[in-house]
């Protein structure tokens, strides 16, 4: 149907690339290359500016962090800016634990340089002259890549002492994850930048009010930093351009799960879940069940909300998570309940067990949703799993406890017709929860 393919056509050519605009176009490992596209010329213009006009830029251009919580990233720096301090510190957090979330990989892989020319800037605006990068350890190419661009930088003149003659100083290093998802939560990380068991901080107090070694720190995503030499470099008009009011500019997705696409996608922020679909070239197997938006912590939708459009206000306005810009397809050969007990055992074997409300409730609700998957649960049980999710919710101490309840309630109330159906008929419609025959 011409109509039809015109309309994908237009969907297909939505892609506005800024963070990834780089990506596949130059060589990560050439500085040059970097420099001939218009590389460290932010730098070079963040110079003649105050630093306090480059926060206001930020500011300005509506800048959240892409990391997932979507706080506004000028306001941050300003916090930092202003608490006065000996020292502060930048950080990047390329931690990147998300399942399914490989955004910031690819960034760091195929563009360095682009997060390295924003610390350098957030730097100088915040008074910071020291830079950790700290980088999953999995994560060998981002590593590989990120520290050569380092090691260039410095050559180049851009990291070290009086950079371009500013009389800014400015030094960076990598420091590397160990496998565990709860480092990627910002103050766990920052205790293990310092050598500490990664478990997280009571905030607050804030990273920019006590952070690294207790002085006032900046933590950005990689995603959020890659956008800030275009900001600098383009004016915050250009920016607010894209994406919706109150998420300007746009958002990198990952597509994971039975999507016929995998990689990433760069669009304006507000894009729906059916135009992303039409990017990952629709479900791969019979029929598309539901779609998990925004990563392991986020929501479970069915179609009905595959027309809301994401951004930082969707999870408030209509439940439905932006996140870190996963978008997992589940096909129609899975179930609900065997679903929710994968996702819920991720969370129970990565809760660092600090306050009760995770470490209990992680397996207080895989231990019930086994019983489901074995058909023997009752209506109580049900009951019981809502509870102690919004239990986690109010209570937990850290961004894991407060989110696991997340996928499983959007679960339950988007699907809850089909946790009834284990409950009340033995029935699991994909066939995969069954009786266990005990002798
Ligand atoms: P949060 O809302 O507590 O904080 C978000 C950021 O805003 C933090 O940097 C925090 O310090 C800052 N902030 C919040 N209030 C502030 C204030 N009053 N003053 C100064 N700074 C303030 O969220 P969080 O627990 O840091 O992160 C949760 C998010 O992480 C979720 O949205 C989830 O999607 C995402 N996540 C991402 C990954 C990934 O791999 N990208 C992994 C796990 C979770």
């Amino acid at each position: 149907n011409p109509k039809e393919l015109q309309q994908t056509v237009e969907k297909l050519t939505k892609e506005v690339k800024i963070v990834t605009r780089n990506i596949g176009k130059i060589d990560p490992k050439n500085i040059e290359e970097y420099i001939a596209n218009d590389g460290y010329f932010a730098l070079a213009k963040a110079f003649k500016m105050k630093p306090h006009e480059i926060i206001e830029e930020i500011k300005e251009s509506g800048l959240r962090g892409r990391g997932g919580a979507g706080f506004p990233t000028g306001l941050k720096w300003e916090f930092a800016f202003k608490t006065q301090s000996d020292q502060k510190y930048i950080v990047c957090n390329a931690d990147e634990g998300e399942p399914g979330t490989y955004k910031d990989r690819l960034i760091m892989e195929g563009d360095p340089h682009s997060v390295i020319e924003a610390m350098i800037i957030a730097g100088y605006a915040v008074g910071a002259t020291k830079g950790y990068i700290y980088i999953r350890g999995e994560y060998y190419g981002s590593v590989e890549n990120i520290k050569k661009a380092i090691k260039d930088a410095y050559e180049y003149g851009f990291l070290g002492e009086n950079i371009l003659n500013s009389n800014f100083n400015f030094d960076l290093s990598v420091r590397l994850g160990a496998g565990a998802y709860i480092c990627g939560e910002e103050t766990a990380l920052l205790e293990s930048i310092e050598g500490n068991a990664g478990r997280p901080r009571l905030k607050p107090p804030y990273p920019p009010q006590s952070g690294l070694f207790g002085k006032p720190t900046v933590i950005n995503n990689v995603e959020t930093l890659a956008n800030v030499p275009q900001i600098i470099l383009n004016g915050a008009k250009w920016f607010k351009q894209f994406g919706t009011e109150n998420s300007p500019g746009t958002k990198v997705f990952c597509f994971t799960g039975n999507l016929n696409n995998r990689g990433i996608v760069e669009l304006p922020m507000g894009v729906t879940v059916r135009e992303l679909l039409v990017h990952a070239g629709g479900v791969s197997g019979d029929k598309l069940k539901m779609v998990q938006t925004g990563g392991i912590a986020g929501t479970f939708i069915d179609e009905s909300k595959f027309d809301i459009p994401l951004d930082y206000d969707s999870f408030a306005k209509y439940s439905v998570s932006l996140g870190s810009g996963v978008i997992l397809g589940v096909n129609n050969n899975h179930c609900v309940v065997d679903i929710a007990k994968n996702v819920m055992e991720f969370f129970r074997h990565e809760s660092c067990g600090k306050c009760t409300p995770c470490r209990e409730g992680t397996k207080m609700v895989v231990k019930i949703l086994d019983k489901m998957s074995k058909l023997e649960a009752n209506k109580e049980d049900l009951e019981r799993l809502v509870e102690i999710a919004n239990t986690a919710k109010e209570t937990a101490l850290c961004g894991l406890g407060q989110s696991f309840p997340v996928p499983l309630l959007s679960l339950i109330n988007n699907f809850k017709e089909e946790f009834l159906d284990h409950i009340e008929n033995k029935n699991c419609i994909a066939n995969l929860c069954k009786k266990v025959e005990r002798k």
